[in-house]
Order: C-alpha cells, then structure tokens, then sequence
C-alpha cells in the first residue's frame, strides 16, 4: 500500500477546533511574570529535577489564546556567541484551556532542567533555556512567544472519542493540559494514560492522576510505567510499551474501538517501541485505524526502525505523535 493509495479508510477519524497560532512572534515578545515554580515530582529527591512553573500573561496577546495541547515559545536573554539573539525554545502547556485559573491568564508548563555532561569533553553541559527558566523567582519577567501546535489537540467533539495518552516524562504536559478540559466536561470519555519514567520517584502529578482516578472510576484509568527498577505493584521494570503490553488484556479492546485515538508525547525515540507493540497486540486490521505500513518495509516490526517514522509507518488521523 503507498502513502497516497486511497482505498485506506480510516473510521472515526476526528475533526479539529480552529486554533490561534504565533499570535506572539520571537521578535515582539510578550512579557509575563512568574507566579508559580514547584517540584511536580512525586520525590523532592527524584533524580530529574522537573518543576511546575506558572506565569502570569494577563494583559499581553497571549491572555486566553490558546487551548489543551498547544505550546508556548520562551526567548531566554542574552546572546549567543555570535552576537544574535537566542532562538526560543518550546514548552508544552500543562494548563487547561483558559489556564490554571480558568480566566486565561496563567499559563504553565512542566520544565525539566537539561543537566549533563557534555559529550566532547565531559564537562558540566547545562541547556541554556531550561536553567534559565527552572532558575527564575516568583515575580521575575520572562519573554514568551506562541501559541504553537494545531494537531496536537483535543478534537472539536471531545466526548465522541475515548483516549489512550502515553507520556513519558515532561511528555505528560499536553495530556495533564487535556484532562483538565475533559475534567471541565464532566470526562465524558473513557481516558487511559500511561506514564513513564525511570524512577517511581519521578513520576510526575503523581497524587492528581490518582485522585482523578478516584474521582472517575471506569472513566479515568492512571498506568504507570518505570524503567529502571521494580516497585511492589510492578514486579518487572517496564518502559511504557511494556506497560500497553502488560495491560493488553484491557487496552487491546479500547484500541479496537473506532472512538479511540492515540497520542504519545516525550522523549524522540518513544513512538518506535509503541508502534512495535501495538503491531504485536493488534489484529493487522485493527491497526491500520493507526498505523499505515508501507509493504516495502514488511509487517515484521522486529525490522522496524525509527526512521521510517512518519513516512513508511505513517500514523493515521487517530494516533498523534510529538516528540523533542
Ligand atoms: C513541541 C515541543 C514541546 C516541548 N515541551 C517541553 C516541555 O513541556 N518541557 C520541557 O522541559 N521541555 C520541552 N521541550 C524541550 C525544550 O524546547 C528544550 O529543547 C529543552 O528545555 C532544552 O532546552 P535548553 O535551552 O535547556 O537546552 P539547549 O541549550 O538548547 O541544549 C540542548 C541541545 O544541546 C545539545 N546537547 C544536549 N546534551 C548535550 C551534551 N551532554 N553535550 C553536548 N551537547 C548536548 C543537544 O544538541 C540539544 O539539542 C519541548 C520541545 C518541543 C519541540
């Protein structure tokens, strides 16, 4: 089958809401100012440094313009070596249509500290942006931009999909910025998140999804993965494709609905082991409602790699990728 053979009919694929976009461009930042930085680890001594960090946009062009999914551009200060600007870097917005207040004035995001040592030489590498932000006091400016994203989004009709969200790490962004809408909605869906990380420790929101879990029983169900050690309730270290795996006696029967869509955000590399398992999980008709395979490339995933993403394994309009 070729990408552009039309016989491929994919049920219950969905429409999308109209969204703003770069309504705040690099060159004209709005400046908004800090009002919320907090570890959003479940361990203060999680081995990842990730904070929840909200800032005030209230009376800039980004006050109310964007929805769940979308991003938002920070332009860190100063310049670079060769005397330009520095290019903005995108961050997910955690925060629900209308925001954490509900008004459209506070914006957030999950921001992880890029911490490591450099490649060449071993030395202390800190990424520029992420410090500069997870450094920043409550009532500190910051230039920002957006917002970004129009495929990344809840459809136009919420409650006519049910949902599988895999996350891992900062990944969990865009899907805590949906949940809220769909709190908002009363979660008219079925909602299956898997989260993943390395270390129980690192789980992020962790006592939120649990409490929504409680809240909506049969509606919201919170999976976690971890991928470097055993936990009482994991007996096996599992990456999240482990976690659809070992699930697969639930999920297989929500992925064979044509309500359901797929979305998985995180680290680059993550979709590969995904689209492996769901190949292994599905019948081949059930995942072609996500997956068109290129014939050349042959059904077997185990000779599947990461750069026949997106062309010869195309995602179809009901499974939704994006990962940095
Ligand atoms: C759509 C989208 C959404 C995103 N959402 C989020 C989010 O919600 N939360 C979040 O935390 N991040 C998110 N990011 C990532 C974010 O945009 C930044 O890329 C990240 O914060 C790192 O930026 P930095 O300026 O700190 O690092 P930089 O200074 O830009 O450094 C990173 C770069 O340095 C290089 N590098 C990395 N490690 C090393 C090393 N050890 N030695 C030498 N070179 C190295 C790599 O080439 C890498 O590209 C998102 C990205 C995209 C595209």
């Amino acid at each position: 089958m070729s990408e552009t053979d039309q016989s491929i009919v994919v049920e219950g694929v969905p429409t999308f809401p109209e969204v703003l976009q770069h309504v705040v461009r690099p060159t004209d930042p709005v400046i908004g100012t800090v009002v919320e930085s907090r570890v959003c680890t479940k361990s203060k001594k999680a081995a990842g440094f990730v904070r929840h960090i909200e800032i005030d946009v209230s009376g800039t062009a980004l006050e109310g313009a964007w929805v769940s999914g979308q991003s938002f551009g920070v332009v860190p200060p100063g310049l670079t070596e060769a005397g330009k600007p520095h290019k903005l870097r995108l961050y997910s917005i955690a925060a629900p249509t209308g925001g954490e207040t509900g008004d459209g004035t506070i914006i957030s995001t999950t921001l992880k500290r890029v911490v490591d040592e450099h490649w060449e030489d071993h030395t202390l590498f800190q990424g520029l942006c992420s410090n500069y932000l997870a450094d920043l006091q409550i009532g500190d400016k910051v230039h920002l931009t957006g917002p970004a994203g129009k495929r990344f989004l809840l459809p136009a009709d919420p409650a006519a999909h049910n949902y599988i969200f895999i996350a891992t790490g900062t990944g969990i962004a865009p899907f805590r910025s949906m949940l809220g809408d769909l709190v908002k909605l009363g979660m008219p869906s079925r909602v299956d998140l898997i989260m993943g990380v390395p270390y129980e420790s690192d789980l992020l929101y962790d006592e939120d999804f649990k409490e929504l879990a409680e809240d909506y029983p049969g509606r919201f169900h919170y999976r976690t993965a971890i991928s470097r050690h055993t936990t009482p309730g994991q007996p096996k270290k599992l990456y999240v494709q482990g976690r659809l795996q070992e699930d697969a006696s639930v999920l297989v029967e929500i992925l064979k609905s044509d309500r359901t869509l797929i979305y998985i955000c995180g680290i680059a590399g993550m979709e590969l082991g995904i689209l492996q398992t769901l190949a292994g999980v599905l019948d081949p008709k059930s995942l072609s409602q996500y997956l068109t395979i290129d014939p050349e490339i042959g059904t077997d995933p185990g000779r599947w790699n990461r750069k026949m993403i997106p062309r010869t394994l195309k995602p179809t309009k009901r499974m939704f990728l994006e990962v940095y």
